[in-house]
Order: C-alpha cells, then sequence, then structure tokens
C-alpha cells in the first residue's frame, strides 16, 4: 500500500519524539508500505515565529511572513529524515515546493492549484521513504507560499489525493476525533467515524484537530482519512463519506472557538444598501465575517453587531471607517471578545428540538446567549468567553454525548 501519513507539531515536538515518528515510520516500511510522510513544525514554533515578527512591527509583509513561517517545517523534514537514516532507512526530505505543491500567490491564505507529488514517486521507487513539509507550497512566480494554520493537515490530505494514495492518516497527540475537546471534557467520547460534514462543521466552528480547508478538500475529491494517536496503535477516527449511523444521532459533537471579537456598528441608515455597504467593505479587506445579528431599527436607524477573527480586528476596522464616512452619524465600535460554542449533527436535518434543549441547559447553567447562527445540521451560540467551558460541559452533557 502506499501511505501518506501526517505527524503534527506535539508529535515532533523534540528530538526524541521525532526518533518515534522515525520508529513507527520503519514499522510500517518493514509490513511492505511504501510511506510518505508530511511533517508540521515542533509545536510552539510557528506562534513563536509569528510573535517575533510581530514584536517587530504590527503589520509584517505578508511575503516576508510566509519567508519566515515555513523555517520552522524546514527544520523537522531534515531532522525527521536523519532519524530514518539513523535506522538504516533510506529516506530524503522534499520541501513543498519540490513535493509540486503549486498554490497561488495569495500569501498565508494560498490555496492549491495543483499537486504534481514533483519525483515522489521516483523515489518510492528506489525504496526510500519520502518526507515533505507541511503547510508550505510555491507560487507561479516561484515565491514560497503556506496555506494558512494548520495547514499540514491539508498538506497530507492533497499529496494522498494527488499520489492516489490507499491510506491518508493524520497522526496527532489524541487518539482521534472525540464528542467535544477531551481537554475541556474529561469524559469526551472517542468516535469511531464521521461524516466529512460533520467534521467539517466541527472544525469551521473551532476543533483544531483538523483544519476546516483539509476537511473541505477531503470531502470535495473524497480521501477517506484516520485520525489518530502518534503515541499508541489504538484505532483513531475514520472520517469519510458514509457512516453507519448517519441520521439517527442528534448530535455528534460539540465545539468552541474563542478567537472571535465583536464589533458594533451604530446608527445605520435603515435603508436597502447600507448593510451591503458595511460587509462589501469587509470583505474588500479580507475579513471573515461570521456570527451577524441586527436590531430592529427605529427612527430610520439600525445596529448591527457581528462577529471576526481577532486578529482581524485591526482590519476591520480600518475598513469599517472609511466604509462608514458617508452615513452621517454611523460608527463602529469593538465591544470585545466573544466565545462561539457550536453543536453539530447529521441527525439536525431531519429532527426538531435540538435548539431548545441546548437554550435550556444553558439558561440552568446560567449561561446567557448573546448571538445565535444556525446551519442544517449546526447550531452555535455566543457567550461570554468566561464561561466557554463550562458551556461546552452543559451542551456535551444535555445530548448525552459522554462514555455512558
Ligand atoms: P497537531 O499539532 O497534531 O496538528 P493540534 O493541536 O492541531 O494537533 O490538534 C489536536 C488537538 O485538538 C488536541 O490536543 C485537542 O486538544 C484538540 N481538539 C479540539 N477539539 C477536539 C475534538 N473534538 N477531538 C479531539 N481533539 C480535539
Ligand atoms: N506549523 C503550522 C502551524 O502551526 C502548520 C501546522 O502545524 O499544520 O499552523
Ligand atoms: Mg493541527
Amino acid at each position: 500500500m502506499l501511505i501518506v501519513e501526517k505527524y503534527g507539531g506535539t508529535s515532533v515536538g523534540d528530538v526524541d519524539r521525532i526518533k518515534n515518528v522515525a520508529l513507527r515510520v520503519k514499522k510500517g516500511l518493514d509490513q511492505g508500505h511504501r510511506m510518505v510522510v508530511v511533517v508540521s513544525a515542533r509545536s510552539g514554533v510557528t506562534n513563536e515565529l509569528i510573535a517575533r515578527a510581530k514584536a517587530i512591527t504590527p503589520e509584517p509583509d505578508e511575503r516576508e511572513m510566509d519567508m519566515l513561517l515555513t523555517v520552522g517545517e524546514q527544520e523537522t523534514i531534515a531532522l525527521t529524515t536523519m532519524a530514518l537514516h539513523a535506522l538504516g532507512v533510506p529516506a530524503v526530505s522534499r520541501t513543498g515546493h519540490r513535493a509540486g505543491f503549486r498554490t497561488d500567490g495569495n500569501h498565508l491564505r494560498a490555496r492549491i492549484k495543483e499537486i504534481s507529488g514533483g519525483d515522489i514517486h521516483e523515489q518510492l521507487e528506489q525504496g526510500k521513504v519520502v518526507v515533505v513539509a507541511g503547510f508550505q507550497g510555491s507560487s507561479p512566480e516561484g515565491e514560497i507560499t503556506t496555506m494558512g494554520r494548520g495547514g499540514s493537515d491539508l498538506s497530507a490530505i492533497a499529496l494522498a489525493q494527488g499520489l492516489g494514495a490507499d491510506l491518508c492518516r493524520i497522526n496527532t497527540d489524541v487518539d482521534g476525533v472525540y464528542t467535544a475537546d477531551p481537554r475541556i471534557v474529561p469524559d469526551a467520547r472517542k468516535l469511531d467515524e464521521l461524516h466529512y460534514e460533520e467534521m467539517l462543521e466541527l472544525a469551521s466552528s473551532g476543533s483544531k484537530v483538523m483544519q476546516s480547508r483539509a476537511v473541505e478538500f477531503a470531502s470535495k475529491f473524497n480521501v477517506p482519512f484516520e485520525v489518530r494517536s502518534s503515541f499508541n496503535d489504538n484505532p483513531g477516527t475514520i472520517v469519510k463519506e458514509e457512516v453507519a449511523s448517519m441520521e439517527d444521532i442528534l448530535v455528534n459533537g460539540v465545539a468552541v472557538d474563542k478567537n472571535q471579537a465583536r464589533i458594533g456598528v451604530g446608527n445605520l441608515p435603515d435603508r436597502p444598501g447600507a448593510a451591503a455597504k458595511v460587509f462589501q467593505s469587509l470583505s474588500a479587506a479580507g475579513v471573515l465575517v461570521d456570527m451577524i445579528v441586527q436590531n430592529i431599527g427605529s427612527e430610520g436607524r439600525a445596529n448591527i453587531t457581528f462577529t471576526v477573527p481577532k486578529d482581524d480586528v485591526f482590519k476591520a476596522e480600518k475598513a469599517l471607517s472609511l466604509a462608514l464616512a458617508e452615513f452621517e452619524g454611523a460608527y463602529a465600535k469593538t465591544i470585545g471578545d466573544i466565545a462561539k460554542v457550536s453543536v453539530v449533527g447529521l441527525g439536525m436535518r431531519s429532527h426538531s428540538g435540538v435548539a431548545a434543549t441546548l437554550f435550556e441547559a444553558l439558561a440552568e447553567a446560567g449561561i446567557n446567549i448573546e448571538m445565535i447562527t444556525t446551519s442544517e445540521i449546526k447550531i452555535s451560540v455566543g457567550i461570554k468567553p468566561a464561561q466557554a467551558d463550562d458551556a461546552v460541559r452543559v451542551a456535551h452533557g444535555a445530548f448525552n454525548l459522554g462514555e455512558s
């Protein structure tokens, strides 16, 4: 079999862990498989590099950021390859560019255009393990690009698709995808399998166990994958198109996103086109707006409140001050941080009552809901950040998701 597997930041966090990865890869090889390994930077390295850049300037040039951030993965491909050599395993490292990751030129959030794999198949034919730098690619101009935080997940899934792999494994520091982050909910239960759509909603609602763009890619090209531990051989969670339970289970997981800030726009003229103008300016600035609430207007004026990623507050404020200049008296104000807690399940399509159960449980726990959004298979509430973890546990309990 051709196996593409990814090891995340904690799994390659220090030299001993890198040696552990090499042993696991060797085991795959000894079982007769051809192995391609995608690695992340050591945990903490990417954050540390970002902090250094921000200590120099609040808005670093995005091309230079990509030049900086790709350093982390370049360290780990070299060390992992050396660890394989030390075990007598023939292996070679490849940057994203040499592994044929062609992206557009959008630094820090580049999208994949094509994956050729470079000479990976030839290297495998020669009996080598190929160790590929996650997170990075190159633009048509040959510039180094990165594919968003957590992007090594996308590298692995896209490479599995590009190479026609038989199996794609995402090795991480938990045994699989749980009904909620096991660090927050001690009795969270590992899910044996999960549908792409549920995984996508969980990921885009803040479950960082998988990057949402990676799940999107897997779903689009139907690349089933397994999320499992780097530290044991327990079966993980299979994420795929068809799952046994499908619509029977109302709620399958709870996610939390603590990275949102709330902005209010007040005294906006209550007429067609005003809201459009506000949100066009945000979209032109590349700000992703999430939850939106518009209050009923009075005296021809409206108020809108919405959330954006914390990192985008500065950009949003700049865009809004320009856009609002044409509406006399209108103003924008950053209200502060807000946490979003979401419950996700395919069963919501065909069952009612999920919102009522969730709201009632939160009310009983004294947690006030400040914003609400829904999709076909998800309900999200915006609440005070200090109550976020409690809210996750309450929601998890309300739908009996724990170990029985
Ligand atoms: P890696 O460095 O391997 O990419 P991440 O830190 O990005 O790992 O993702 C793994 C972490 O995701 C876990 O340690 C866990 O705390 C967190 N997590 C959040 N939600 C979930 C969930 N539903 N199931 C499992 N892990 C989750
Ligand atoms: N090192 C990158 C990050 O921290 C990519 C990854 O780990 O997947 O976002
Ligand atoms: Mg990750």
